[in-house]
Parts: C-alpha cells; sequence; structure tokens
C-alpha cells in the first residue's frame, strides 16, 4: 500500500490540523480498527449534521442497530463531507490484534497531519501503551494527542463505527466507504 501522505485542507489551508476518531470491528475471527480522519476545522460541522440525523430519543448513531436507510443517509453524509477512512485487519486474538493494529494505523495517521486522536472506550490502559509505543518507534511521541470518549458525548464516533460496521461488513457496505479510503 503506498505510504499516505499529509492531507491539505483547502478549507482553512492547513496540512497539521486533521483529527482522527476510531472505532474496532471483530468478526468471524479477524478484528478491525477503522478510522475517520478530517480537518479540525469541520468538526463543529460534521458533529451538527450527524446530530441531526438522530431520532426523537436517540443519544446516538449505532449503525448495526440502524434501518438500511438510515445507514444509508448517514454514510451518504460521511462522504459528501470529505471525511477520510484508514481501516486495518489482523487476525490475531482481539488483544494483541488490537495492539498490532495500533502500530500500524498511529505512523499512518502522524503521516497523514493527524494531531489529535479520540478512540472509542474500550481497553483503555493497553490502547494508551501501544499507541504511546507506536509513536516512541518514529519518534513522534509529541506529535499526536490521544483521548478515549463515549459516542454519546463525540458525535464523530458515530462516523468511526459506521466504517466500522461497514468495512467489518463488507459487500456493498464497504463499497460505499471505498471512495474514502485513504492509502
Ligand atoms: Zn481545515
Amino acid at each position: 500500500m503506498a505510504t499516505p501522505r499529509a492531507i491539505h485542507c483547502a478549507r482553512c489551508n492547513s496540512a497539521r490540523r486533521q483529527a482522527a476518531f476510531a472505532d474496532e470491528t471483530t468478526r468471524a475471527g479477524l478484528t478491525g480498527l477503522a478510522v475517520v480522519v478530517t480537518c479540525s476545522c469541520q468538526l463543529t460541522g460534521l458533529r451538527r449534521a450527524f446530530r441531526d440525523q438522530l431520532r426523537p430519543g436517540q443519544r446516538r448513531f449505532h449503525a448495526a442497530k440502524a434501518s438500511d436507510r438510515d445507514r444509508k443517509l448517514f454514510m451518504s453524509i460521511m462522504a459528501s463531507t470529505g471525511i477520510g477512512v484508514v481501516f486495518e485487519t489482523c487476525r490475531d486474538q482481539p488483544v494483541a490484534a488490537r495492539a498490532q493494529l495500533w502500530s500500524i494505523v498511529v505512523p499512518k495517521l502522524v503521516k497523514l497531519g493527524v494531531v489529535e486522536l479520540v478512540i472509542e472506550r474500550g481497553e483503555q490502559q493497553r490502547d494508551l501503551a501501544a499507541i504511546e509505543r507506536a509513536l516512541f518507534d518514529i519518534s513522534a511521541i509529541d506529535r499526536l494527542r490521544y483521548r478515549h470518549a463515549t459516542p454519546h458525548e463525540e458525535p464523530m464516533l458515530w462516523a468511526a463505527d459506521t466504517a466500522a460496521w461497514a468495512l467489518g461488513k463488507g459487500g456493498h457496505w464497504a463499497d460505499r466507504l471505498r471512495p474514502l479510503m485513504l492509502g
């Protein structure tokens, strides 16, 4: 796969303001890590657009529980707003896979110009150790801020959840996100 190049945002004319949001999928022995990437200057608008998709009483969008119509709608918003997606998979046991996936994904994010990474709450201590190790290995320890959050507080994690769900599922769902994939 080609080495990713830093994303240059046409809106704010900056190449080093990318934010990334990560979620995982596990299906049939395969663990996948999906990361959606966008410029920080787009976050306010994107969060509003995603919240506007919620049905009354819903606190978050959850692709696994949504109707096909709502999934398609949500993915079309992702596609129309220039979000990029990084997706990597690993066949190890989930815990080992997750550490392995961070070691692949973190250098990629740094190259893309990502300065902030938000991860859906899960294996927190292990994630942080794996991310720190990956940053240390490429001498980029101070290039990326990272933290965990819940989908209820961060709508961008709904996009990560949708990407993880669609790419884990494959077929025509994965095809919808192909144009968004970053190297
Ligand atoms: Zn921007």
